[in-house]
């Protein structure tokens, strides 16, 4: 048989440890992979893929990337999902016997990368790990290597539980146990598109000791041990910037589910993912990355606690009565550069000179900002400000250290400022001397040849030169120099002094770039030491800025400051936040909505198009702008402190799947029920849609009975079963809504306006109109329409309950006189292709299908 070279046997070995990455394999100036991962890199990155001779019959398929560029193709395989292994030659190729030894010196995941051109700015980059107890629960631990955060919660409610606490946060990379059940590891990487990694190891390390410290649950040190071993056996090196785990009470936070995560649009929107249209993209008048990152995990995680939540209204209120104030805070706070970040590297080791210059100008600021916020004289704002507080050893060692604009590079000079360190200045000094020594000499050989050409130069093979264009070498003395190197059209040469003081400043340079590489170290360790304080400017100031955002909103939008109330909630005037954004000026129509003590069920009927979702997701969006501390668009609110809030709300793109819309329905709904308390808010939108009339109609009014009869959470439900307004009778707390629709010139205009009682049903027939369906088709229409109500009356005067049941032939308009047409309307069915049908196709061919039976 036919071995492997010996390379390609190395390349295997090392592999066979790093199956789930691309093995990036270092041969000369190149980054090589081989077989599988070669084939997948070639079509990922776009590269060409080659073939090389491995010792096999079959050549080895490989491709490559060249070292200098290779970030680029990292960056782009570690935003797919990747991971990547880096492996170096770790011996010096001219000592080493045989095979150069290679190891994998680095793994670059998709949670574990550091540089800032792979981050996003304004988002935070969480690297997390579960772990699953016997006793059922679950623990999640989130960690932000690039500031060192890391967050714990307990998960008691189950699987589910974890999915609907994992959806929308932004977790790049799982790390599990190799025993998580497939189906589930399915979820976690199709569902929330997370890179899973595994490891099983979950001692706890002596180690880890300062950053446990203050967690009292065993589950918590070993779901933290997991990931902290994870990291530990990846990135290869300390772990001493990580941050003590901060354990996440959920029972503290208002919970969302994910589908209402998704379906209120908080974050990002539902079509187009993108961040416009959203909840944040209204809210997100933050000026820093830090503050943006705060709104984020604010909006995630709305507070329960009154006191907490007055607390930044009053903040808000403050900034809101300071409007030339607030304008100077937000210039200043722009100058103020990611500290959380900068304070993150710092503790990682991969910090440069910039940054700490940036540090430095950032801290310089803190001043400045005490003085504007103490000019809004106003108490919360005061208080707010004396917890900011500079490091001032730390502006001014870095003040009298570092240059002001100083390289990216850390290993060549240039980072430390004249006048710091004594040893520094003479290694200067004398190369200063020496450089001015030659540009002397220079000047006097000029004199003494009469060749004005004559200059001195420098280049890193010959050193210091002496150079004279071949025109002018008859005016040199034969044994003036000596002769050292021959160009085209000049000569080069040396002289004994030259070559001693060019021996002084390259001694000099060398030495003086050794110690400001060690004195650029010192400074950073010293830093290291100000780091906790670094981390609670940062997040005061975080907080500074989201609460001048709420200000600055809620001044654009008129929002106001709402009341909390332990019974009622009553809102006056309300408004949609994104929506009246998207529509032109003051085309959005406020609406009241009141739910208390004998109203828990608001039933919203209405005809398509006229606003019932929007009027739902506005109250829901209201409840979680108050909870979070922002003021709220309307003109008056008293709020409830909701503890949870769930929607069923019918999304766009429900229609593009189908037939999954019930089943979805069916899950959201049931996840409601299942979860809700009485301090809960529960918005169902149309539910039993997804299914044909009669199932749909029973199945809607069984779940509103339940919540009614045995949730008791707050509730709005709209449906277009106008037979379920009769609930109203039967149901103490619940009263019929509807929106308001005007008929005009034979046209049913929408108003937008919410009112009390049920709708009147024929607006659907309006609608139609509306879209202008052929007349004939609206007046057959209005007559089944006719002859379904008087059907339905006469089962209700049978039995009101029953009616919902009724089999679908009682209420047919007209027995079908079966003929031969039905077999062509059959026929016609059959091959209609009606995914590729619009609407108004669908019901033009309904219409026809219609006159043929
Ligand atoms: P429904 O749920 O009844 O089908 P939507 O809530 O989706 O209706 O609203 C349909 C459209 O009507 C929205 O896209 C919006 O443009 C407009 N709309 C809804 N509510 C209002 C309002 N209060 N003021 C002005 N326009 C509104």
């Amino acid at each position: 048989m036919v071995e492997y070279t010996p390379m390609m046997a190395q390349y295997l070995n090392i592999k066979a440890e790093h199956k789930d990455a691309f093995l990036f394999f270092r041969l000369g100036d190149f980054y090589e992979m081989f077989f599988d991962d070669a084939i997948k890199a070639a079509r990922e990155l776009e590269i060409t893929l080659t073939k090389r001779d491995g010792g096999k019959e079959k050549p080895t398929p490989m491709c490559g990337v060249p070292y200098h560029s290779a970030a680029n193709y990292i960056k782009n395989l570690i935003d797919k999902g990747y991971k990547v292994a880096i492996c170096e030659q770790v011996e010096d190729p001219k000592t080493a016997k045989g095979v150069v030894k290679r190891e994998v010196i680095q793994l670059i995941t998709p949670g574990t990368v550091m540089e800032t051109n792979m981050l996003t700015e304004r988002d935070n980059h969480y690297i997390a790990s579960l772990s699953h107890f016997e006793d059922g629960s679950y623990v999640i631990v989130y960690s932000d290597l690039s500031v060192g955060e890391n967050n714990i919660a307990l998960i008691s409610g189950g699987w589910d539980a974890v999915m609907h606490e994992l959806y929308n946060q932004p977790v790049k990379e799982m790390v599990v146990s190799p025993e998580l059940p497939e189906t589930q590891q399915e979820e976690l990487t199709k569902t929330l598109n997370i890179t899973l990694s595994y490891q099983d190891e979950i001692t706890f390390n002596a180690e880890y000791r300062s950053l446990c410290d203050n967690l009292n649950d065993e589950r918590l040190v070993q779901a933290f041990s997991r990931l902290l071993n994870y990291i530990e056996d990846t990135q290869k090196r300390s772990l001493d910037h990580l941050q003590p785990a901060h354990v996440i009470e959920l029972d503290n936070f208002l919970s969302l589910d994910m589908y209402s995560k998704r379906n209120l649009e908080l974050t990002e929107t539902i079509m187009k993912k993108g961040k416009h249209g959203s909840l944040l993209w209204v809210l997100d008048q933050t000026v820093t990355a830090m503050g943006s990152r705060m709104l984020k995990k604010w909006l995630d995680r709305p507070l329960l606690n009154q006191q907490q939540i007055e607390a930044r209204f009053d903040v808000v209120e403050g900034f809101l009565h300071g409007f030339m104030e607030r304008d100077a805070l937000r210039e200043t706070l722009k100058s103020v550069y990611d500290l959380e970040r900068l304070a993150g590297r710092v503790s990682y080791g991969n910090v440069n000179a910039r940054d700490l210059v940036q540090l430095k100008q950032s801290l310089e600021k803190i001043p400045d900002l005490k003085a504007i916020l103490r000019q809004f004289d106003h108490e919360k704002i005061t208080q707010l400000s004396s917890e900011l507080s500079s490091p001032e050893e730390l502006v001014s060692l870095l003040s009298a250290s570092l240059v002001d604009d100083p390289p990216v590079s850390i290993t060549e000079g240039s980072i430390i400022k004249d006048g710091y360190h004594d040893k520094l200045d003479t290694y200067r000094g004398a190369s200063r001397n020496g450089k001015q020594w030659i540009a002397e000499l220079e000047q006097k050989e000029k004199q003494e040849t009469g060749i004005k050409s004559l200059k001195i130069g420098y280049n890193r093979v010959f050193g210091y030169y002496i150079e004279i264009t071949k025109a002018n070498l008859h005016l040199l003395a034969e044994d003036r120099y000596e002769r050292k190197q021959t160009l085209a059209n000049a000569e080069r040469y040396v002289t004994p002094e030259l070559k001693e003081k060019e021996q002084l400043i390259l001694e000099a340079e060398e030495q003086s770039v050794d110690l400001e590489y060690n004195l650029f170290l010192e400074i950073r360790d010293q830093v290291k030491e100000h780091i906790p304080e670094i981390q609670h400017l940062a997040e005061v100031v975080s907080q500074i800025d989201v609460l001048q955002g709420f200000a600055t909103v809620s001044e654009a939008n008129q929002y106001n400051r709402p009341n909390f109330s332990k019974d009622r909630l009553s809102i006056r005037s309300g408004r949609h936040p994104v929506v009246e954004q998207v529509m032109k000026h003051d085309a959005f129509v406020p609406n009241d909505i009141l739910l208390d003590q004998k109203t828990s069920i608001l039933l919203i009927t209405g005809p398509n198009m006229s606003g019932k979702s929007t009027y739902m997701r506005q109250l829901a969006l209201t409840v979680i702008m108050g909870q979070i501390g922002c003021f709220v668009p309307c003109e008056e609110a008293e709020l409830l402190l909701f503890d949870q809030i769930f929607t069923r709300i019918g999304a766009a793109d429900d229609l593009v799947s189908g037939e999954s819309t019930f089943m979805v329905e069916m899950l959201e709904a049931n996840h409601a029920i299942a979860n809700a308390t009485e301090n809960s808010l529960i918005l169902l939108d149309e539910i039993g849609r997804g299914t044909s009339t009669y199932d749909g109609m029973a199945l809607a009014q069984a779940i509103v009975e339940h919540i009614h009869d045995h949730i008791h959470a707050k509730t709005v439900f709209s449906t277009h079963y106008h037979e379920l307004t009769a609930l109203e009778d039967t149901l103490d707390r619940l009263k019929n809504i509807h929106v308001r629709a005007e008929e005009y010139e034979g046209n049913v205009v929408f108003l937008h306006q919410i009112k009390e009682g049920a709708a009147d049903r024929s607006y659907g027939i309006h609608v139609a109109k509306l879209a202008d369906l052929p007349s004939p088709l609206i007046e057959r229409a209005s007559t089944i329409l006719k002859q379904l109500e008087n059907s339905s009356e006469a089962n209700a005067t049978d039995n009101s309950q029953l009616s919902f049941f009724a089999e679908p032939e009682n209420l047919q308009p007209e027995k079908n006189t079966v003929s031969q047409s039905a077999a062509s309307v059959i026929n016609d069915l059959e091959h209609m292709n009606l995914f590729e049908m619009t609407p108004m196709d669908a019901m033009n061919a309904l219409y026809s299908l219609q006159r043929q039976a």
